[in-house]
């Protein structure tokens, strides 16, 4: 990270210019600071992936769909969000 850089937060980086970056391996990302995380890529899988804390039997509680969704940075894969939500 270069002195004209900033954190939004633990992971990524926006220059003066305002580009965003990753804060471990510098690469660009996509979109403003309010929404590069839906642009980023992800993986989507069954509640079960969150690890056995987590309750696989969602139906028994919710009427949607529940599914784990990991969103990393596209360069060196760090897991920039992770939440158990309804598929959209
Ligand atoms: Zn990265």
């Amino acid at each position: 990270m270069t002195l004209d850089t900033r954190r939004v937060n633990a992971n990524v980086a926006r220059s003066a210019a305002g580009v965003l970056s990753c804060a471990h391996c510098r690469q660009e990302l996509e979109g403003t600071a309010e929404n590069y995380l839906t642009l980023l890529p992800h993986y989507e899988g069954p509640v079960t992936d969150a690890g056995p804390q987590v309750c696989a039997d969602t139906a028994e509680f919710i009427d949607v769909e529940i599914v784990f969704r990991q969103y990393y940075c596209p360069g060196c894969y760090t897991a920039f969000r992770t939440e158990v939500v309804p598929r959209v």
